[in-house]
């Protein structure tokens, strides 16, 4: 059974204490028996304390937001999967259209930061997504197979275990533009049949798809009860702890 899963991407966002805060109140006010697993991805500072800090509930974990292509050495300013893991961190965030667009990574180095993950047993959220103009120009499918393939087809089956996928549409990142339950949906289930053509069933029936794009509590619980839509990968709705809590009651 694949899991749900909501992600909180915090971004560049919340100092230290803002983001403890909050932290605590939506521990402390998730019911327990609600069967999604929630992760926080807060900047590198905070990993190690909010990693500890979710320790008391086995559905809550960590996230980095990204991890270096690199794996040790002279990067300076670079921080490694191996360091990542080693604050206590479950997942990596991998690939999200802020980095592919204002770092220009591409789907090669994307692939390396997917290796480097995997090798230090991080489990990977693997974004793709795609423009207005693409989409406009009906290549939404074509671009979102060619990231997929790129980056993560030369995994092997018990490897493509540890991934999740965000579909995260780049026109509705943060722009208060939510793709529509149907237009997220097709696109899940294009996805999910990828993953069933290169591997097979029993991989594409576990695959975890998020979505994310504007993801808030009036549209989380249609998108959710998408068939092919297991939880979401938010931005600006997880920076406060009423409207993340109320997106992850909406299974
Ligand atoms: C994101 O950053 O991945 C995201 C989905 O942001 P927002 O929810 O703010 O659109």
């Amino acid at each position: 059974m694949r899991k749900n899963i909501v992600v909180a991407n915090w971004k560049m966002n919340l100092v230290r204490s803002d983001a403890l805060l909050l932290v605590h109140e939506v521990l402390s006010n998730k019911a327990d028996n609600i069967s999604v697993n929630v992760v926080f991805a807060p900047s590198y500072p905070y990993i190690y304390k909010v990693a500890k800090l979710c320790e008391i509930n086995d559905n809550f974990s960590v996230s980095s937001q990204d991890c270096s292509s690199r794996k040790q050495g002279a990067h300076t300013g670079e921080v490694s999967a191996e360091m990542i893991a080693s604050c206590g961190a479950e997942y990596v965030i991998l690939g999200h259209s802020e980095r592919r667009i204002k770092f220009n990574e591409s789907n090669e180095q994307i692939k390396h930061k997917i290796d480097n993950a995997l090798e230090n047993n991080l489990k990977v959220i693997f974004c793709c997504g795609e423009s207005l103009q693409q989409r406009d120009s009906e290549l939404h499918f074509d671009w979102v197979e060619e990231q997929i393939k790129e980056s993560i087809f030369h995994l092997s089956k018990d490897q493509v275990k540890c991934v999740t996928i965000a579909y995260e549409p780049i026109w509705a990142i943060g722009t208060g533009k939510t793709a529509s339950a149907v237009q997220a949906q097709d696109m899940h289930h294009f996805i999910r049949n990828l993953f069933e053509k290169k591997y097979d069933n029993d991989v594409s029936d576990n695959l975890s798809i998020l979505y994310g794009g504007s993801c808030n509590p009036n549209n989380a619980s249609q998108l959710f009860s998408q068939k092919d839509i297991d939880g979401g990968l938010i931005g600006g709705a997880s920076l406060h702890s009423d409207k993340f809590l109320a997106i992850i009651n909406s299974f």
